[in-house]
């Protein structure tokens, strides 16, 4: 492994989170309304200004209410006093010798997650995190051996996109040519935590990155990642609408409710007639299996057959994912050949097979191997044995 190019430790500016005042960042539009009226905007006035806001904040990147000159002074200093514009702090950011960033960053109460910015040609995915840690246990994930600490708010994830985009230098120039290029293009929640497990908040930030006078990045390019929360699927299509990839990673049971447990509770069949409600219900197109290639445990080409008998008649594309070991993981990653093999089933029946590019490996950026520091949240042997038994 390549040492990472750099390490920085970044400080930004830190306001205190007791100041009293309503943080911007992350409310829906109507609950900015609701805010400004609050304050003492006069309700004829609010969808107006509720316009103005956004725009400065979302689409210009800008933090201080008194750069916002299409506002009168008075409203400017009224607005200061009653709101702020705070995201959360970078802590660390490393870059990898492939480009990736991967940033650590604190949220209120001094708890970290974890943010993955990975270039590829032409476009830039941001693996976003919605919880500190994980109520769940999947075997294979190191999220998973991590206490859920707390969910993080609407305004803790918009504000990852945010400070990527701060970091990139991606906010648009007054005056200059509109620049079509995103670097950061698409979306994932893939990062620390289930984000069906903190709907309103996912739900809330992906509305505000989705607003096309803001952020402006279409439901096309989110993905959300769910280990198969069945009962929030179809509320996912209706109420957020983005592309739905789903961490699937067995073909029986059996299997499947060891490597994730939350198959004891929604079954394979049972998430399959959810998954298959979705692209209508959603208007998407296809939905993203995610199958982790363990050696030994999920690989053979008889799973690859049973997958493919599983999935039929849903429009997929299944994922491969190689296993990114974490010291400590009871799994070894699949051989190439193994996962090529397994690979070329899958294609020759019609599907989409893409075996999953580690990339940022050398920074231990990859999927499952992002933590929070606390290692006070670690989950006791009881409360796994609890969740698989
Ligand atoms: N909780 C959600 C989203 C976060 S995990 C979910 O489970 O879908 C994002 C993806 O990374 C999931 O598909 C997960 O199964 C996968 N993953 C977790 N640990 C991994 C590991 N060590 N190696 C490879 N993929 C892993
Ligand atoms: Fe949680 Fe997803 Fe990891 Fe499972 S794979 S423990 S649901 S983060």
């Amino acid at each position: 492994m390549n040492a990472p190019i750099t390490q920085d430790v970044l400080t930004l500016p830190r306001k205190l989170p007791d100041s009293g005042r309503v943080n911007i960042i992350g409310l829906t539009r109507d609950q900015l309304r609701e805010a400004l009226i609050d304050a003492g905007t006069p309700e004829k006035q609010a969808r107006m200004r509720v316009g103005q806001v956004w725009q400065w904040v979302y689409h210009w990147g800008v933090r201080d209410f008194a750069q916002m000159s299409n506002l009168a002074k008075d409203y400017r200093a009224l607005l200061a006093e009653k709101f702020e514009i705070v995201l959360p702090e970078i802590v660390t950011r490393q870059i990898s010798s492939d480009g990736t960033r991967k940033y650590l960053v604190r949220i209120a109460g001094g708890h970290e997650v974890e943010t993955v910015y990975i270039p590829e040609e032409g476009r830039g995915t941001l693996c976003v995190s919605s919880q500190v840690g994980c109520t769940l246990t999947c075997s294979f994930c190191h999220t998973g051996t991590q206490k859920l600490v707390r969910n993080l708010t609407a305004g803790e994830i918009v504000g990852q996109l945010m400070l990527a985009r701060d970091d990139l230098g991606e906010w648009p120039i007054p005056g200059a040519p509109k620049d079509e290029t995103r670097l950061v293009s698409n979306i994932v929640l893939m990062g620390m935590g289930e984000p069906l497990y903190n709907f309103d908040a996912v739900r809330d930030a992906m509305k505000v990155v989705m607003d096309n006078e803001g952020l402006s990045l279409s439901r096309r390019r989110i993905t959300l990642s769910t280990s198969g929360v069945v009962p929030e699927i179809a509320r996912t299509a209706e109420e957020i609408g983005c592309q739905l990839a789903v961490s699937f990673h067995a073909t029986t049971d059996e299997v499947r409710n060891v490597l994730v447990p939350i198959n004891k509770r929604w079954n394979i069949a049972t998430l399959l007639e959810a998954l298959r409600e979705y692209p209508r219900l959603s208007n998407s197109e296809r939905i993203t299996f995610e199958y982790v290639m363990l050696a030994g445990v999920n690989d053979s080409d008889e799973d690859a057959h049973r997958l493919v008998e599983l999935i039929r008649g849903i429009p997929a594309k299944i994922n491969l994912i190689p296993f990114n070991e974490w010291p400590g993981a009871p799994y070894k990653r699949s051989s190439n050949n193994r996962i090529h093999a397994f690979a070329d089933i899958i294609y020759k029946a019609g599907y989409a097979s893409p075996i999953r590019t580690p990339r940022g490996e050398d920074i231990m950026a990859a999927c499952g191997q992002l933590k929070s520091a606390t290692e006070r949240g670690r989950k006791s042997r009881a409360e796994i044995a609890a969740e698989v038994g």
